[in-house]
């Protein structure tokens, strides 16, 4: 089975484009780079947890779904000062879920944007900031200058979906990292 137009969760380019086709316990991730293919990939690793663990005498034990559950809520209710800390690389939806129990519970939530990206969020609430979707870039600019970054490493399909590559008319990209 083929599932197009999937979005890849791992760096800012956040592409679109992705096909991803499923069969025989593998998996294909097409127009995605290396480091979205292998994100990819992980939907098979051999290190993904596939069903809850839960402790019994110490020990982690296999646990089905809604004993995992029961013994988390159970968790959560109990703590004195309860902190959620929310991953990366998670959906949106995932967070809003996480942002309820927060709620619910009166917990701290804090998520790896306060040592990432939080700060820019911030500055950007305060002094705003100008910007367009990386397609629109691609079609309205006719240069593009990115500073301070090495989108060859941190973004690999800059070059080829939003930059020098898409076609003649596309816009001319200078790399300035100092
Ligand atoms: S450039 Fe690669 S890692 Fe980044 S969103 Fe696109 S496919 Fe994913």
């Amino acid at each position: 089975m083929i599932y197009k137009n999937i979005i890849c969760p791992v760096c800012g380019a956040t592409c679109d484009d992705i096909q991803v086709e499923f069969g025989d316990g593998k998996i294909e991730a097409r127009n995605a780079c290396k480091m979205g293919n292998a994100k990819f990939q992980e939907i098979f690793s051999s290190h993904r947890l596939k069903q809850p663990l839960v402790k019994v005498d110490g020990k982690l034990t296999p646990a089905a779904w809604d004993e995992a559950l029961e013994k988390t809520a159970d968790i959560l209710v109990s703590a004195k000062r309860p902190l959620l800390f929310m991953g990366s690389e998670t959906s949106c939806e995932a967070h809003e879920v996480g942002l309820k129990i927060g709620e619910y519970l009166g917990a701290l939530v804090d998520s790896n944007s306060t040592v990432c990206h939080g700060p820019t969020a911030m500055g950007i609430q305060e002094a705003g900031k100008v910007d367009v979707q990386p397609k629109a870039r691609r079609k309205i600019g006719r240069s593009h200058y990115l500073l301070g970054t090495n989108p060859l490493e941190s973004m690999p399909r800059q070059m080829s979906r939003y930059g020098v590559f898409p076609g003649v008319t596309g816009p001319n990209v200078d790399v300035l990292t100092e």
